[in-house]
């Protein structure tokens, strides 16, 4: 199976845009996120192992939620970065190309920071994508990554960029708690960098998960079913692209809800979002949730 094809086998297309020289684009674009990326460093053997070991225990999450997927995540799409690397990364930790499927880290001192964000990038990798190509020409653009969701055609227009972060996030989580005794086995974290962690300022992410933790519990309560039925039920839809979780939150919230969530993150991040439509505070979602809680 060519590199393309294994995305592709594992992604789906909008419309009937997508031409066969798009496909062969993107095709492509997936075989250069396994290019060696100028300033790249080279991987110690204990970086391979915590890729391998995102990679499999990812793998096996996504079989344990009944799903099955055709990706596996090589070290060569992993791309790693020296700490004071100010090329590369746009000075942020780390992040996945949905069109290149390539990871970018930068390393840190501290392991568990460090070794979370490979993580938590690993964790984008084998979400749903989706892309959008365009008729007579060789166009693509990235429609679907998890749940967050772009319009092709208005780049302006963006949801659930933040409540994409905080299921990725909340992944990371659960899976790494699950497999401490293995992590600990492997990689010996010393005690002063889970201190730091543990004590680490709160991050816009953390926040996120923490909304999400409570509509998770809210939409449970209502329903008369254990919290972790719903988030089940959501972790699937990230990794198979449905979304039919979403209504639960317009019937347990009240109509209109769904949208207030959507826009959770907007304010963080790309240039081409218009600020003055989609800004909206953390704490102004978060406190009509809070006021509208079951
Ligand atoms: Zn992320």
């Amino acid at each position: 199976m060519e590199v393309g094809e294994k995305f592709i086998a594992n992604s789906t297309y909008l419309g009937p845009e997508m031409t066969a020289e798009s496909l062969k684009e993107l095709s492509r674009s997936f075989q250069e996120g396994l290019r060696p990326t100028e300033g790249e460093i080279e991987k110690t053997a204990e970086e391979l192992l915590w890729i391998n070991f995102a990679n499999h225990i990812i793998k096996q999450e996504i079989e344990a939620l009944g799903l099955s997927s055709s990706l596996s995540l090589e070290p060569e799409r992993v791309h790693l970065f020296s700490e004071d690397d100010i090329t590369n990364l746009k000075g942020g930790d780390g992040y996945h190309s949905p069109v290149t499927k390539g990871l970018f880290v930068r390393k840190k001192a501290n392991r568990v920071f460090y070794y979370r964000t490979l993580f938590h990038e690993s964790v984008h990798f084998f979400g749903y994508h989706n892309y959008h190509g365009e008729k007579d020409k060789v166009w693509l653009k990235q429609y679907r990554q998890g749940f967050f969701v772009r319009q092709p055609k208005k780049s302006r227009h963006e949801h659930f960029r933040g409540l994409n972060e905080a299921v990725v996030e909340l992944i990371t989580s659960d899976l790494l708690n699950q497999h401490q005794v293995e992590v600990t086995a492997k990689f010996k974290f010393r005690s002063e960098e889970l201190q730091a962690y543990r004590t680490r300022p709160l991050q816009p992410y953390d926040s996120y998960v923490e909304l999400l933790a409570f509509i998770i519990y809210g939409i449970a309560k209502s329903r008369n079913v254990e919290p972790q039925k719903i988030w089940s039920f959501l972790k699937r839809g990230y990794f198979n692209g449905s979304m039919l979780s979403f209504p639960l939150v317009d019937k347990v919230y009240g109509r209109g809800s769904l949208r207030v969530l959507g826009e959770l993150g907007t304010s963080f991040g790309k240039e081409d979002i218009d600020v003055s439509e989609t800004v909206h505070e953390f704490d102004k979602i978060a406190s009509y949730f809070k006021s509208r809680q079951p």
